[in-house]
């Protein structure tokens, strides 16, 4: 990756920073762009009379706002970098700065993925029109028949997404895209997401039963994971930082669902649970928090909550509990639950666990409104 190539679009928030007479601006971006912070900070003190401090602590989406901490510093302006607005208020005043990188990769490797896909999203089309039904049994052995079995599709059309810095190329590649037969939709998601074509790790809103597979425009596994985990979806890669196209395996996702439902086996005979609650704000969920220390207790089971800011092994591990579920950030649970010692599961795989919900009417993927 070429740093270099990022515009990080700072015009707007000096000018926003003198208009307003801000004195004490927090600087907040992402782990990736940190290394930049300090070419930023010369930037704006010297064309602005703000004094500039960064928040250091790890930022990993809008959801992680600078909040009441810096108020009490008397920051009375925070500038976050690299995220967009989401539905949520910090009681801070904050300008949000678009960051997005140059990169136009070929659209020709991505191609062979894109047919194949929309040949199974066709053929998936075909069987939708029939009823899905599916015996427990058989549901446990084909995994990856867990997700996306909810809703039937409805067309196989190419859902265009991107990582946010990205987003700039989806019009142009939708109109390639088409041009080379493909029906394609840029999908608009609810509340939480900002821009069509956007995906958060913990919001794929935008998908509707008429998409039949997708194209991602980003780096990582990250965004591909939670995608085909939330949708069932055959996902074709094209990253704009290398040029490399890919696909999601679906031997990774199938990996994924078997360590999910092993936590669930595993949490069987659990009696005790430890409810973490997110303290960030686009990350709390009080309320489902609540609702499923009740739902333990109308099991017979004890639920104990603790909030956290940061989750980690080392904050929660020891508590004499058997199991954890959470409400925080919900990739917590998906991505690194290797890390903990005790079974970390999230809130829908805790219902499957109490009886609630069961495990063959699809995976629920956790996602944050
Ligand atoms: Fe990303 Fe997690 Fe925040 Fe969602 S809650 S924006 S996945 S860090």
């Amino acid at each position: 990756m070429d740093l270099n190539r990022h515009d990080f679009q700072l015009e707007e928030l000096v000018e926003k920073i003198r208009t307003g007479d801000h004195r004490l601006v927090a600087l907040q971006l992402p782990e990736g762009l940190k290394i930049q912070a300090l070419e930023m900070i010369d930037t704006l003190e010297s064309e602005t009379d703000a004094k500039v401090i960064i928040a250091a602590d790890p930022c990993y989406g809008a959801c992680d706002l600078v909040h009441h901490k810096m108020q009490m510093m008397r920051v009375d302006l925070v500038a976050h970098m690299g995220h967009s607005q989401m539905n949520i208020d910090s009681g801070m005043e904050t300008q949000f700065i678009n960051v997005t990188y140059d990169g136009d990769p070929e659209l020709a490797p991505v191609i062979p993925f894109l047919e194949e896909h929309r040949t199974v999203a066709q053929e998936k089309l075909a069987e939708s029109q029939g009823p899905i039904e599916i015996g427990e049994d058989e549901a446990k052995g084909r995994f990856l028949d867990a997700v996306g079995r909810i809703a039937p599709l409805t067309d196989a059309k190419l859902g265009l997404v991107g990582s946010i810095q990205h987003l700039h190329l989806l019009p142009d590649f939708k109109k390639r895209l088409e041009e080379v037969g493909f029906e394609v939709v840029i999908p608009t998601g609810g509340k939480r997401l900002t821009f069509p074509g956007q995906v958060l790790g913990c919001n794929y809103s935008g998908d509707d039963d008429s998409i039949g597979h997708y194209l991602f425009l980003g780096s990582g596994d990250f965004h591909p994971h939670g995608l085909v985990l939330h949708t069932g979806k055959p996902l074709a890669t094209l990253d704009p930082y290398t040029g490399d196209a890919g696909e999601m395996s679906l031997e990774k996702i199938e990996r994924i669902l078997r360590q999910r439902f092993g936590l669930i086996i595993a949490s069987d005979k659990a009696e005790s649970f430890g409810i973490l609650i997110g303290e960030k704000p686009g990350q709390m969920r009080r309320g489902v928090a609540l609702r499923l220390k009740r739902l333990l207790e109308k099991h017979g089971k004890k639920g104990y909550l603790l909030a956290l800011e940061h989750v980690g092994p080392e904050l929660i591990d020891f508590y004499p509990v058997d199991a954890f579920v959470n409400t925080a950030c919900p990739r917590i649970a998906i991505d690194d639950s290797t890390r903990y010692a005790k079974p970390l599961l999230t809130p829908f795989e805790l219902e499957v666990v109490l009886g609630e919900k069961q495990w063959e009417e699809g995976y629920h993927f956790d996602e944050i409104p």
